[in-house]
């Protein structure tokens, strides 16, 4: 990296691959101001002429797929199909959002919540927050991207994007399709490290950021200095329990996905494992074979592998840590346990013998591990997966689907599949967020996943004709003051309460000159 450029490598080879600006702090003030002056042009065409551009943004990511792809193994050394899936899942997202946002951002009218307050038309009008602020990692270079640019823009925000500094191209090649497509100038890729992300949080009117929890703490701490608000997708530590009636197969097969996709480079990842004893032998040698039989190794543009490098030594320097913490202090590898070849390759891992104390089972590790302990019953297994700072999501594997879910629900996990892994992640219609340390708010959810890009604005209109003076104005009138807050009293209290003895009392002496003492 030099002052100005920033040069991005291909992990598995080291090779230089491209090189992207390192936008400064004045040039990030730059782009936001000219996102600010394009907005309302934007918002004022409504969520049916949005639609129109995102859907042909839709047809561009469909008619370059091969080439996003190309892109994305670029800079990631993803497995083809991985690199297949980002645009894909692009496709999915971007036709939900661009299809349901009228409706989603229709405004709502809302019943008064008394009688008195049916001489008004109440309506609450969605308006976007001028200009969002997405900040992006480095796992999925385009889906993460995609996840929340694409439901900024359709709730009518101007978008600026900092995409991770270890995989930006994937970023600049969608706003390169944006611009292709001839799309309003409402969404940026700056390119550039935490300085740049930094100075986004300092000039976005709302923050998306999905990352490392140290870097969302700092975000939030900045955004409450600002008032402005935000969303965070942090870390996970996701458990996956696996009861004694589950079908042992397709839990060995998934949690082995669910584990080792993207070589474990998913924030909802399987990242410990939680057996009961009758079926523990049987499930460890199950998943042992599946995680073994995993193809290993660098794709070109023909599918041959499962699972590639990791994205760079730091994250392979992890994840050799928390298996030899586990190795030294008495758990066993079944298979796997190190790099191998040239590049971040680590081998996919199945540990046993773990516990709480170890690193592995306690820290995100964001890599192709799975330690898995023996539980006596799912009170155990449940006590086990709670403990953890985390909550993004987790997994329950078992024949009797009513018990999961009873487990689901006692779980600290923003999201839980039964039977399942990452099913959540292709559920629009379902929040994304996680609990505890990993993250505040979340995304999707059918329209919060709009709405949570705009500001409520509440709107009231008569719909009685209206007098000169509302009976509350200046000046006081005692007698009218009474009628009315006895009014509102008698529609909000229950019971004799409804009636305001005192108040009809001294009105009656006011009326008949009386003192009130
Ligand atoms: P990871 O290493 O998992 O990508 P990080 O939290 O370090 O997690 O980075 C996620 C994103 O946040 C990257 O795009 C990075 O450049 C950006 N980033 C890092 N530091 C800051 C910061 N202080 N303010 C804003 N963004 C930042």
């Amino acid at each position: 990296m030099t002052d100005t450029v920033i040069e991005v490598r291909n992990p598995a080879t080291g090779e230089q691959v491209g090189t992207v600006p390192l936008t400064s702090p004045d040039a990030v003030a730059d782009a936001v101001r000219a996102l600010r002056e394009h907005q309302p042009a934007w918002e004022a065409l409504g969520p049916q002429g949005r639609k129109h551009w995102l859907l042909k943004l839709q047809d561009w990511l469909i008619d370059n797929t091969e080439a996003l792809a190309d892109t994305l193994q670029s800079e990631s050394a993803k497995p083809r199909v991985d690199a297949l899936i980002d645009p894909a899942f692009a496709v999915d997202l971007t036709g939900y959002y661009a299809r349901r946002a009228a409706s989603f951002l229709a405004d709502d009218h809302p019943s008064p919540h008394s009688p008195l307050a049916r001489v008004k038309k109440l309506t609450v009008a969605y308006r976007p927050y001028p200009v969002v602020g997405v900040i992006t990692p480095w796992n999925f270079p385009l889906a993460m991207p995609v996840i929340d640019v694409i439901p900024a823009l359709a709730a009518g925000a101007a978008v600026i994007l900092k995409p991770s500094e270890v995989t930006p191209l994937s970023a600049v090649h969608l706003a390169r399709g944006w611009a292709e497509i001839g799309a309003p100038p409402v969404f940026t890729v700056v390119t550039g490290a935490g300085e740049t992300g930094a100075a986004v949080v300092e000039q976005a009117d709302y923050i998306q950021f999905t990352g490392s929890t140290a870097t969302g703490r700092r975000i939030a701490e900045r955004c409450a200095q600002r008032l402005v608000p935000y969303s965070l997708e942090l870390g996970g530590k996701d458990p996956a329990i696996v009861l004694a009636d589950a079908d042992l197969d397709r839990a060995a097969h998934g949690i082995a996905f669910g584990g080792m996709f993207n070589a474990g480079q998913v924030c909802i990842s399987v990242e410990r494992v939680y057996v009961e004893a009758p079926v523990y032998d049987e499930f460890v040698t199950k998943l042992t074979d599946a995680v073994a039989a995993l193809r290993l190794g660098r794709d070109g543009q023909v599918a041959a592998h499962d699972v590639g490098a990791l994205a760079n030594e730091n994250q392979a320097a992890i994840v050799q840590r928390h298996v030899d913490e586990a190795v030294a202090a008495g758990a066993r590898v079944t298979t796997g346990g190190k790099r191998t070849g040239e590049g971040t390759f680590f081998e996919p891992t199945v540990l046993v013998d773990v516990d709480h104390s170890m690193s592995c089972i306690r820290e995100e590790t964001f890599g192709p591990t799975l330690p898995v302990m023996k539980v006596a019953d799912a009170e155990e297994a449940i006590a086990l997966a709670n403990d953890s700072i985390y909550g993004l999501s987790a997994s329950v594997w078992t024949g009797d689907k009513a018990a999961g879910e009873r487990v689901a629900r006692r779980l600290n996990a923003g999201a839980v599949n039964i039977n399942d892994v990452f099913a959540n992640l292709f559920s629009f219609a379902m929040p994304m967020g996680g609990w505890g340390q990993s993250g505040i708010g979340a995304r999707w959810g059918g329209a919060a996943g709009l709405r949570k890009y705009c500001r409520p604005q509440a709107i009231t209109k008569p719909m009685v004709p209206t007098m000169t003076k509302e009976v509350l104005w200046f000046p006081y009138d005692m007698s009218k003051v009474t009628f009315s807050l006895g009014a509102m009293r008698a529609a909000g209290a229950r019971g004799l309460r409804r009636i305001d003895v005192p108040s009809l009392l001294r009105l009656r002496r006011n009326a008949t000159g009386q003192s009130t003492s």
